[in-house]
């Protein structure tokens, strides 16, 4: 079975609408796909109804990837298998995107300041529908030739110390914990192989998730050699943790494909084994 858990459309920063990213998904063989979009369930529906209408054996998990602060850095959880229509979930998601709105427009009063005028008007209208992220300010300024290519925005303008950095304010980890699992699904730990920290910090935030009642972590996840590979089944174990995969599917690339090379290590629970899949 092909499980790719962590997926993006256009309702974040994913280039594909549902429809494209279901069928790129069928294409390439996935047998279960989470669409987990940030700070939104938007896509859900949209997804699930154009599935049906394909009656392809392929099964959409609701999903979404909810943005945290813990201590000075920004954690993404995951929360799988999500009810898409709880109106509590709803309206709780909608503090995360109107926080998205206010940073996105103190970014751009930031990048003002260095002569960089309306950013945001214009990655408003790249974002359309969608959550407005760092990702469509940096599409802008890579469209404007501000800068080269995506790295140097963020080296340059959007991450952590630089000029148009804007401390987010997201909610606490174990609060995204609760709303996810209040929406009836499992809450996990995203990419933690991708957090800029050292591996004594990793492990404190993996213990931290799990004693606030976190249910898993990504143990594979793009770009992670065998030894980090090895070192987050370790932790997973250590804390009981059950294990998930994803490619963060955001747009075709040569380095990320859908349901390509997602098997997890055979010692670890898979976050999907109380869950009836298809396939
Ligand atoms: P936000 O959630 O608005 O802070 O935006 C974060 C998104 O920007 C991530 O989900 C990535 O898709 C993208 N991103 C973050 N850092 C980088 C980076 N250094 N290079 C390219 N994309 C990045
Ligand atoms: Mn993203
Ligand atoms: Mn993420
Ligand atoms: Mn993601």
């Amino acid at each position: 079975m092909k499980i790719d858990l962590h997926s993006h459309t256009h309702y974040s920063d994913g280039h594909l609408s549902p429809k494209e990213l279901i069928d790129r998904a069928h294409n390439m063989q996935v047998d279960v796909l989470a669409i987990t979009d940030h700070d939104t369930v938007d896509g859900i529906q949209e997804a699930m109804d154009y599935q049906s209408e394909q009656k392809r054996s392929m099964q959409i998990m609701p999903g979404v990837e909810i943005s945290t602060a813990w201590h000075n850095f920004d954690i993404h959880i995951l929360g799988l298998n999500v009810d898409h229509n709880d109106a509590q979930f709803l309206a709780r998601l909608d503090q995360q995107s109107k926080e998205r709105d206010r940073r996105a427009q103190q970014m751009s009063d930031k990048l003002a300041k260095v002569g960089i005028e309306n950013v945001f008007e214009q990655a408003k209208i790249l974002a359309g529908k969608g959550q407005i992220t760092r990702a469509h300010f940096a599409r802008v300024l890579v469209e404007r030739r501000v800068v080269k290519d995506f790295d140097a925005v963020f080296k340059k303008y959007l991450g952590k110390g630089k000029k148009a950095h804007v401390k987010p304010q997201w909610i606490e980890m174990a609060e995204a914990i609760t709303w996810i699992q209040d929406a009836g699904g499992k809450a996990v730990l995203a990419h933690p192989g991708h957090y800029d920290m050292t591996t004594k910090w990793l492990k404190r935030l993996v213990e931290e998730f799990a004693n606030a009642g976190g249910n898993g972590m990504e143990v594979i996840h793009s770009h992670l050699t065998p030894e980090r590979k090895k070192l987050l089944a370790d932790i997973a174990a250590e804390h009981n943790l059950q294990a998930s995969s994803g490619s963060d599917f955001h747009y075709p690339n040569r380095w990320t494909e859908l349901g390509k090379n997602l098997s997890l290590p055979v010692q670890l629970v898979p976050i999907w084994h109380d869950w009836s899949l298809v396939g």
